[in-house]
């Protein structure tokens, strides 16, 4: 088989958080050594080359009210690896993985949801809203019987989702994601749950998404800086993540906490039905918080070997360029122009040009630029 090099890229390697020209060489679906003769030339001269990018809040449950399918919105987002973030819960944990991840040339993994029916639909109240849904032994056996997939436990905590029952479901998913060993994955919204208690439960490997979002008395901000509760969380390796979706994503927020320093640990669409529109795509995502003044290394990192790590991908070579692992690629360009993303004004934004998935081309888009 014809290895394959692309030549003249801005190389950024997660790993080092650095830049260099260079080539990248792929063979046999991996990355692989030095060009020699013989080889394919790519020429991506200019744009910027890194890891597929690794979306850490996706609904990808194909066919669900919620779920966009996968092979859709990834491969022009130079998406290569996708965690779906407790679209299921144990009751239909089979069909999700029959109608994503069997169905879908993307890599998937999922938080599984505390609620066995999971989020069935965001119009609709929430999945927790009748509390025997969320049942610990339920989802502690579907995690056992799915550990190839299952990456943790995801609970929507918050008043629109389980009104007077979110803290108790908060509290059961806890105890699953302890029970197993896995990560605990809790959304920021209305109170209650409350910040703090929310905060109080995440410890190292723990993540609390939409973290940068708005929701008046429950944001990660108090008086002008980082609460005490996240600041002990993120000292105690809990992670931020941004979630964007439709509702999760408070620019005033992100403003204020890249001012104090804080940066989000990773970077995510919550892409789903509702919020394609407010998304439209991970590059668009990341664009905004180039726009806020983060550095690409820094964003890059956020969306290729953080979120590899956090969905524990990284040490099977997701999310890096390391020889030997999957050959992963993200083509991007960065344009320049007058950009108003999402009321964020910007000068320049990045597009995805090439997708690379195990080797394989997924998508180029070289003959539209
Ligand atoms: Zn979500």
């Amino acid at each position: 088989m014809t290895a394959l090099v692309l030549r003249g890229g801005e190389v950024f390697d997660p790993e080092t958080g650095q830049f260099a020209v260079r080539d990248v060489r792929i063979a046999d679906g991996v990355f692989a050594g030095p060009a020699v003769d013989g080889d394919e030339l790519v020429d991506v001269t200019g744009m910027v080359v890194c890891p597929g990018l690794v979306d850490l809040h996706t609904h990808v449950f194909t066919g669900q009210d919620l779920g966009v399918d996968p092979d859709d919105f990834a491969p022009p987002a130079g998406t290569t690896t996708l965690i779906d973030t407790g679209s299921a819960g144990g009751h239909l944990f089979g069909a999700f993985r029959r109608s994503a991840v069997e169905r879908s040339a993307t890599r998937i993994r999922a938080f599984l949801n505390i609620s066995s029916v999971g989020t069935t639909s965001i119009m609709l109240g929430g999945e927790l809203k009748a509390p025997h849904y969320a049942n610990e032994d339920v989802a502690v056996e579907c995690i056992e019987a799915n550990r190839d997939l299952l990456i943790g436990v995801k609970v929507r905590a918050s008043a629109d989702v389980g009104g007077e029952h979110a803290t108790e479901a908060l509290r059961r998913a806890r105890r699953v994601a302890d029970r197993v060993a896995l990560p605990l994955m809790v959304h920021l919204g209305p109170r209650p749950a409350a910040i703090d208690e929310i905060a109080s439960l995440l410890g190292k490997g723990d993540i609390l998404t939409h973290a940068f979002s708005g929701w008046e008395g429950n944001r990660v901000i108090l008086d002008g800086r980082l609460r005490d509760s996240v600041r002990a969380a993120r000292d105690r390796g809990a992670l931020l993540d941004i979630g964007h979706g439709m509702s999760g994503f408070d620019p005033g927020t992100a403003r204020a906490m890249l001012e104090l320093g804080e940066l989000p640990d990773t970077i995510s669409t919550d892409l789903h039905t509702y919020s394609r529109h407010l998304v439209v795509d991970f590059p668009t995502v990341l664009s905004k918080f180039l726009a806020l003044g983060m550095s690409l290394p820094q964003v890059l990192a956020r969306a290729t070997l953080a979120p590899a790590r956090a969905a524990s991908l990284a040490d099977s070579g997701v999310g890096t360029l390391r020889v030997g692992a999957p050959a992963d690629v993200a083509v991007l360009r960065r344009v320049a122009g007058d950009f108003d993303l999402g009321g964020i004004p910007a000068t320049e934004r990045l597009e995805c040009v090439v997708t690379l998935a195990a080797g394989r081309t997924v998508y180029d888009g070289r003959a539209a630029a």
